[in-house]
């Protein structure tokens, strides 16, 4: 395999040393150490070698998440996600994807969704069109709500109706390229992807990025690849922070405890804690999680429940554990693919609302 020198190195200079290895949600999902970032690690260096063949890690290599939970606990500072996607990447180059991946690929390049859909819910359709003539002010709701879990979506545009906000969503939203990076790291269909968002992106002033993927892919990935768009970027989550600073967003406490689900998006890649906080607790009472902010535990996603349905649904219902464990009974969500996984759990003890859910009670 063909790996960078970088990549050989963060590979080899893994320690083996175990203080990754209790907080991947995925090998505490599965119980099997081959889930983790060190044993993922150990893999790559044999293929590297040549005692193994590419062919026999790529499932491994797709049940990470990306959540960087691992890098964030590295304790020598090595980047297993880097790795991760790397080896995605070459194996895309040398045509070793597995079929399921290459499935998700090829819906990317076609429909612009690794879901291969190409129809709105009648809902989102009516509320977009509402929403359809030019303003400086862009909402960009992603694929996973558009395709998959339209309702949110919906709320979404109506939280900024609820605050006076004139923005526009675009019927045809180009894709972020956020899931081509996730299936295949930095390939040239990633990129291309992600400049032909940009270019729309530029036709605004700003930017209010719904799902914190997209976000992190925009405001970071792009930078990292070389892709420049001049729209003010933000996050949903900021923007509707700002909306109650400037007293748009009125705020409601109907007394409700909940706990808050950081995105990793948002906590660990770019950084934002407290905005989502503001808007919680304008609107309930916010508890903590025990792990929270920069220590974050994935709650599962959309895309991943395509190729590991069950392992996704377990990650989910150990977060889930993690709120009654805490004797809390309601968690809120910023993610909208995590929200649809947490949804998903047949469960009674745990409510599950995203942050519009909170405010348009
Ligand atoms: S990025 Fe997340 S899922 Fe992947 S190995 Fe690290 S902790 Fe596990
Ligand atoms: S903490 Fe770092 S060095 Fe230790 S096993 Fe995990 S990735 Fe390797």
């Amino acid at each position: 395999m063909n790996m960078s020198e970088k990549c050989k190195q963060h590979v080899d200079s893994c320690r083996f040393c175990w203080m990754c290895h209790h907080i991947c949600p995925i090998g505490n999902a599965t119980g099997h150490e081959r889930s983790t970032a060190r044993a993922r690690a150990l893999g790559i260096s044999l293929v590297n070698r040549g005692a193994i063949e590419l062919d026999e890690i790529m499932d491994n290599i797709y049940e990470c998440c990306t959540c960087g939970a691992c890098v964030h606990d590295c304790t020598t500072g090595w980047d297993p996600v880097m790795f991760t996607k790397e080896v995605r990447l070459q194996a895309a180059l040398e045509g070793k994807l597995p079929d399921y991946i290459n499935k998700l690929v090829d819906n990317c390049i076609e429909y612009g969704n690794a879901y291969g859909k190409t129809e709105l819910c009648d809902d989102l359709t009516a509320a977009i069109k509402a929403h359809a003539d030019k303003t400086d002010l862009l909402l960009y709701l992603g694929v996973d709500a558009r395709y998959m879990v339209c309702k949110q979506a919906v709320k979404a545009i109506k939280v900024l109706e609820k605050a006076g906000v004139s923005f526009t969503v675009l019927q045809n939203e180009p894709a972020s390229g956020a899931q081509l990076d996730f299936l295949i790291g930095a390939a040239n269909e990633t990129k291309e992807q992600m400049a032909a968002n940009a270019k729309i992106l530029d036709g605004y002033k700003t930017v209010i990025v719904y799902d914190p993927n997209d976000a992190k892919a925009i405001r970071r990935t792009y930078k990292e690849y070389g892709v420049e768009t001049s729209a003010n970027v933000i996050t949903y989550t900021a923007y509707l922070a700002k909306l109650i600073d400037d007293d748009k967003l009125k705020a409601q406490n109907g007394g409700k405890t909940v706990v808050f689900q950081d995105p990793y998006q948002l906590s660990r890649d770019l950084e934002e804690t407290e905005e989502a906080r503001k808007v919680i607790s304008a609107f309930a009472e916010l508890h903590e999680m025990l792990l929270n902010r920069g220590e974050t535990v994935w709650a599962g996603n959309i895309l991943m429940a395509e190729y590991l349905p069950d392992v996704i649904a377990e990650v989910s219902a150990r977060r889930l554990f993690n709120v009654t464990s805490i004797g809390e009974s309601a968690i809120v969500t910023a993610s909208v693919s995590e929200y649809a996984a947490l949804k998903n759990v047949k469960q009674d003890k745990v409510e599950v609302l995203s942050i519009e859910d909170l405010i348009l009670g």
